[in-house]
């Protein structure tokens, strides 16, 4: 065999000689192995895997290499079909129809009739949601594993004194997963995407019960106490709910002729509740300034959670940074990671003032006759979730009773790119 045929590729289980194909040690000085074709009529012996592979390039070597790979394609004869997952295709701004479009969010679309399974593999494709899919999946989890610590030490059963914290923390185990959700499936249809995002702001609405629930029972200024406000302060947390869910909910019609007028209801929605429920902390810290508390643990993380639901909602509002480079922030670092980030970065240090307002103020409250009724945590929780629930089912009808008339139909460049 002359020398630029020779490719010493292999050593192994089947680097035997012989007369028929294979690779064969012997050649030069030790250091490579030989290849001995087949004889006429013989098939290719192809050596087994079964120890490692050294290659080593010799003359006429990058051509020996090409037909190895082939041959060992042929040898090992893998199920491509199972290895080889097609993941969604996924579109530019302009394949899809208007209600899919995001401000300064360029590529990176998913199809906008994708299956719920084209959904679920999304989560795990790079597209300009799967980061708004998993910054509210992960800190479920999160949130679930503080909620099962506190179900350890805490009595949630018989002891009143912690319903209200039961409510809060089943809903900000909600609130992230419900959203997760929504991102996840709201390419399936037009129709989907705003009923999707329905649930996701009914969650959001009833966080902002779970946050009054909470604060009314533990945060609530000690002169403040048993006053109106107090008494009032969850049926009128209930109230908010239902305008919070209806006007968000409603801001989805105004979305495409008046897209202004949509954010501006949308934004007022959500921070209407959490100013009505922020009013007592913000009593307490005024106090504070003023030189009538002690700096305490819980004080500060309300502190540090105060900023962050600020900057949540600048984040929100503005959609900054990809409104100054549109199709730059597509998969990484738009406004609503950041958003989702920082809201949930907010919930935890909110989590952690209420936590430290319940056990320091205990005995006070207690003392105070301000402890939780059933009605007033977990009754006004399942009103709420009703009450709804029913919003949600009054916006979601017409889009499912007559889904092509009440919802952006898909363009037909999208579609098409579906079928290819
Ligand atoms: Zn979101």
């Amino acid at each position: 065999m002359p020398d630029t045929r020779v490719f010493p590729v292999w050593r192994g289980g089947g680097a035997s000689g012989g007369g028929g194909g294979g690779w064969s040690q012997g050649w030069g000085w030790g250091r490579c192995l030989r290849w001995e074709p087949a004889g006429p009529g013989e098939g290719a012996q192809v050596p087994a895997f079964d120890c490692p592979v050294w290659l080593v390039l010799c003359r006429g070597g990058r051509a020996r290499l090409r037909e190895v790979c082939q041959r060992g394609r042929g040898a090992i004869r893998l199920p491509t079909d199972m290895l080889s997952i097609k993941l969604p295709q996924l579109f530019d701004i302009h394949q899809v129809p208007k209600v899919f479009r995001e401000d300064g969010i360029i590529s990176g679309y998913r199809h906008p009739r994708s299956s719920a399974m084209d959904c679920l593999l999304s989560s795990f494709q790079m597209n300009n949601e799967t980061v708004n899919i998993w910054t509210h999946f992960l800190p479920t989890w999160y949130f679930l594993w503080r909620f099962s610590v506190l179900c350890s030490t805490l009595n949630f059963l018989t002891d009143s004194y912690t319903w209200p914290l039961l409510v809060y923390m089943l809903l900000i185990c909600v609130y992230p997963f419900t959203s997760s959700c929504a991102h996840t499936f709201s390419t399936m249809s037009p129709e989907s995407r705003h009923i999707c995002y329905f649930f996701d702001y009914g969650a959001l609405s009833l966080y902002s019960l779970g946050c009054a629930i909470s604060y009314g029972s533990y945060v609530m200024p000690d002169c403040w106490v048993n006053t109106w406000l107090h008494q009032h302060f969850v049926p009128i947390a209930i109230g908010n709910t239902l305008l919070c869910t209806s006007l968000s909910c409603y801001s989805r019609f105004l979305e495409l002729q008046f897209p202004h007028r949509s954010k501006v209801v949308r934004t007022g929605a959500f921070v209407f509740p959490f100013l009505f429920d922020t009013v007592p902390l913000f009593y307490r810290l005024l106090l504070c300034c003023g030189g009538n508390c002690s700096p305490s643990e819980a004080l500060s993380s309300h502190c540090y959670h105060l900023l962050f639901a600020f900057l949540t909602c600048f984040l929100f509002a503005s959609h900054l940074p990809e409104r100054l480079a549109p199709g730059r922030f597509d998969y990484f670092g738009h406004s609503h990671q950041l958003f989702h980030i920082s809201a949930v970065v907010g919930t935890h240090f909110q989590m952690e003032g209420v936590i430290a307002d319940m056990t320091s103020r205990r005995a006070w409250l207690m003392a105070h006759g301000a402890l939780p009724s059933f009605l007033g945590t977990i009754g006004a929780l399942a009103i709420s979730l009703v009450l709804n629930l029913g919003i949600i089912g009054i916006f979601s009808a017409p889009l499912l009773g007559n889904p092509h008339q009440s919802a952006n139909q898909p363009q037909a460049s999208a579609c098409e790119c579906k079928e290819q």
